[in-house]
């Protein structure tokens, strides 16, 4: 590492929206994306004398993110007001928490390159959302303020992450997490996971800290990476031409690729922290504790390895079939009526994942049920039908919605196994390609492909290749 000429430092700052059915401080419905300012009252609009009321599954939902990220969850905590003007902030403070955070000290262990790595996790809070800027409506602004007091998990980093592919691999864990455990869709553009990252250089070697500067607006993992090594290269070009690094907040811009500036970063002072008046402190007991820990599922990690050990998938194959829970349950929901891992997961990982992929689509939407699947494979398992037809089944099912025996039996797509039939079609290839037979003989292996291929399409593909291949080498080595 120390021969590197500099070392970077990256901390990130990620804002989670809890997907609780009510807001964080009132019970309007936490929902984005309705008509504006259609779920609001007094309370998530900022009007004087409302009295926010904590809502106690935003509590419950970070509690289990603390929870799944190794933290501390601290017994009692405290809400804040966060001081500052914003016109999508009507009350001209944000309630969050600040020196009493909800979760402390955790970590994420990653693997970039085949190396694993612990990033510490510093905080986890509760915080709530402000309204939205809609800009553009004839040169004037609007504001939302349906998003107004939806529940927001801050998850603050230590400053341990040294690379851009490091932090996105941070934060594509922390996106599978909030996905399994059902706290949040994890979907960056639409700002459900919002990203600021905080990036300093400092002297290979260096036990002191660089000034570091901060990037907000990154809403997919490409943007994390490209914006870090932007960042990373122009505070090495100041370094090197003798500047001086300014503590700054920065805007990604995904069109022109690029960073702008935004402002002068603010201070801690500067947002005049108190406590909030409004809300008691946050006491969270051992059956809070326990009732937040009774609904938490495996987790990706646990699961990779349970995969790897009870279904024998190598490491990869497990890593693919755990990205989603969804997807991980299907899976498990067809080797349940296979019993045959191995084959089950080729079948997930080549056609459902093509076809998921192909149709972007998630597994909840894919029409064909595992019991439907798992009959296909057994069809192709006992030999009924060959692979290709199987494929072929498979692509006919999707379209359909029929059964595999249904389509098999109505189009006689059995596998023709019988040695005279085949051997029909073969005496028929050798006549017809005369002269390819004696290339064959005369020292031309590879033309056995050929010659099946031919009875094959004689078979209308239904042919077994395997049989076919016995009939072939027997034939045309040792002609009668
Ligand atoms: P602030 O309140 O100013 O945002 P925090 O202490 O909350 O400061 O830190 C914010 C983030 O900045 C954290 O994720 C932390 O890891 C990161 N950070 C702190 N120091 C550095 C540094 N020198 N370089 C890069 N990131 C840093
Ligand atoms: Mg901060
Ligand atoms: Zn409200």
């Amino acid at each position: 590492m120390s021969a590197e000429k500099y070392e970077v430092v990256i901390g990130l700052e990620v804002h989670a929206q809890l997907n609780t059915k009510s807001k964080i401080f009132c019970d309007c419905r936490a929902e984005f994306g309705e008509r504006p300012n259609t779920l609001t009252c007094p309370v998530c609009l900022g009007l004087p004398g409302a009295l926010p009321v904590l809502n106690r599954d935003a509590v419950l939902k970070c509690v289990r993110l603390g929870q799944a990220l190794g933290c501390d969850i601290s017994p009692v905590s405290e809400f804040a007001r966060k001081n500052y003007f914003y016109p999508d902030c009507p009350k001209n403070y944000q309630i969050s928490m600040y020196d009493r955070p909800l979760c402390k000290n955790g970590s994420v262990v990653i693997e970039t390159d085949g190396n694993t790595k612990k990033i510490g996790i510093e905080r986890i809070h509760l915080e709530e959302d402000a309204g939205k800027l809609v800009h553009g409506i004839d040169g004037h602004s609007g504001i939302d303020f349906n998003r107004s007091g939806i529940p927001l998990a801050e998850i603050v980093t230590r400053p341990e992450i040294s690379s851009a592919p490091e932090a996105v691999e941070f934060l594509r864990h922390l996106r599978q997490t909030v996905r399994y455990l059902d706290i949040c869709d994890g979907d960056l553009e639409k700002g459900s996971l919002r990203c600021d990252v905080n990036i300093s250089i400092m002297p290979g070697g260096s036990k002191t800290h660089g000034t570091r500067t901060e990037i907000k607006n990154l809403n997919s993992f490409r943007a994390v990476k490209a914006g870090i090594e932007f960042e990373i290269e122009r505070q090495k070009d100041l370094i090197e031409s003798g500047r001086k690094i300014t503590k700054v907040t920065q805007l990604w811009d995904e069109s022109e690729k690029r960073l702008i500036q935004m402002r002068g970063k603010e201070e801690t002072s500067d947002y005049r922290y108190f406590p909030e008046p409004d809300l008691p402190p946050v006491m969270v007991d051992e059956f809070f504790i326990r009732e937040a820990e009774a609904e938490m599922p495996e987790l990706p990690d646990e699961k990779k390895r349970r995969f790897i050990e009870d279904y024998l998938l190598s490491e990869y194959e497990a890593g693919v079939l755990t990205v989603e829970k969804g997807l991980a349950d299907y899976y498990e929901a067809l080797v349940e009526e296979t019993r045959d891992p191995k084959t089950s997961c080729h079948w997930v990982m080549r056609e459902i994942l093509g076809e998921l992929n192909e149709s972007a689509i998630a597994i909840e939407e894919f029409s064909l049920t595992p019991v439907m699947i798992a009959e296909l494979i057994s069809l192709a398992e006992r030999g009924v039908i060959n692979a290709p037809v199987a494929r072929e089944v498979f692509l006919e099912m999707k379209s359909s919605g029929r059964s595999a025996t249904e389509i098999v039996s109505e189009r006689n797509l059995e596998q023709i196994s019988s040695p005279d039939e085949l051997e029909v079609m073969v005496d028929q290839v050798i006549a017809d390609n005369q002269e390819e037979v004696e290339r064959f003989r005369n020292g031309n292996p590879r033309l056995l492909g050929f010659f099946i291929g031919e009875a094959m399409n004689k078979s209308g593909g239904k042919a077994n290749p395997r049989l076919l291949n016995e009939i072939f080498l027997k034939k045309l080595q040792d002609p009668d």
